[in-house]
């Protein structure tokens, strides 16, 4: 994630805020340049936004709700963002503890986005009549219609109770998991819905097999497969997570997911100017730099080099405050070379000097 200032004051901004949290400044983000900006609302909802002047803007009809940030053209049909728009079912939000979460949920949801955009991925929504569109259901279960978080065909659903800490540490727990974050749910089904549009249409199926597997095999079958028996022992030599072994699409899911944690982490670090250089030893392999640009690195290599030793040194940050692992994964040489698939699929070759057009 780029780092953003005040323009006011100069404070550092968080990529979700709509004001700065010292000088109160309000702020804006265009999603089209992926710009947080400082912004000044008049009175009849039209704003002006410092980094584009000359366009007129209003905020996402979301803002008050859910407080989202994200900018509109003044005249779109739509008084929703590129974000909220994507949105089709929405669990009964006159439930003040739904809304809490739908907030929650929305956040993520621009992480991912924000990701995809800096991807150049192709996001169409199902609105606009688009087939392989995407649209998301955030739905509320009930004891006789249970809600399922999972994609099908561009549509990602996700039950909102996911956006509760406690339930969601609850599920964690039961099903073994390192980590379960909305983040985390969020990357690993529009995972699937790009293996669709990238593998699928991208004609791409029969090296995916080779990587992942044959995805052809039944999906009810594995599914039920391993919800009673777990996955296989020395899972880790080959899977990036226990749920990745369950089926083809989930291996590719979780391992796509990997991926996008580890470049917009790393975009991070970049933003910060983090680098690692241990005062013990020697060894090259515990220092890391982090001087490319990690959305449109060199090569994989790149990538995994700054990754392993930054995310040690953090691990090791987040035990001196009492918490979990930031990275509670230690990826296998076979691991790695699932995540050069998803790798070259998002850096597709001469891809790199052409595209690198988004303003900085
Ligand atoms: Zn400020
Ligand atoms: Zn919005």
């Amino acid at each position: 994630m780029k780092l953003s200032l005040c323009a006011g004051c100069g404070a550092l901004l968080q990529f979700e805020e709509s004001a700065c949290r010292r000088c109160g400044a309000l702020q804006g983000f265009i999603p089209g340049t992926l710009e947080l900006t400082a912004i000044a609302a008049a009175e009849d909802g039209t704003v002006v936004a410092a980094a584009r002047p000359d366009d007129g803007w209003r905020r996402c009809v979301n803002a008050g709700r859910i407080g989202c940030n994200w900018l509109v053209a003044d005249g779109a049909a739509d008084p929703r963002c590129d974000a909220c728009r994507l949105n089709r079912n929405l669990a009964d939000m006159a439930v003040p503890a739904n809304l809490a979460k739908w907030r929650d949920l929305e956040c993520a949801k621009r992480r991912l986005l924000y990701a995809l955009r800096r991807f150049r991925l192709p996001i169409a929504s199902k609105k606009d009549g688009e087939s392989r569109g995407l649209a998301f259901d955030f739905l509320e279960g009930s004891r006789g219609a249970p809600v399922m978080t999972g994609h099908a065909n561009g549509l990602i659903t996700v039950n909102v109770s996911e956006a509760d800490s406690a339930e969601r540490e609850r599920q964690r727990l039961a099903l073994g998991e390192p980590y379960r974050t909305l983040l985390g749910h969020m990357r690993h089904e529009a995972g699937h819905y790009y293996w669709d549009l990238l593998v699928d249409d991208g004609g791409r199926l029969d090296e995916s097999r080779a990587v992942f597997g044959d995805e052809r095999e039944s999906y009810g079958d594995a599914l039920k497969r391993y919800y009673e028996h777990g996955p296989k022992p020395g899972w880790e030599e080959e899977h990036v997570s226990a749920y990745a072994t369950m089926h083809p699409w989930e291996d590719f899911a979780e391992t796509w997911t990997h991926y996008l944690h580890m470049v917009d982490t790393l975009d991070t670090g970049a933003g910060f100017g983090l680098s690692v250089n241990p005062r013990v030893g020697e060894d090259p392999h515990h220092a890391a730099v982090i001087d490319f640009d990690p959305y449109d690195p060199p090569d994989l290599e790149c990538l995994v080099r700054a990754w392993l030793p930054l995310t040690a040194a953090v691990n090791s940050l987040n035990r001196s405050m009492g918490q979990p692992d930031l990275y509670p994964f230690d990826p296998s040489p076979n691991v790695l070379g699932k995540v050069r698939f998803v790798h070259d699929l998002l850096q597709p070759a001469g891809n790199r000097t052409a595209t690198s057009a988004l303003p900085a």
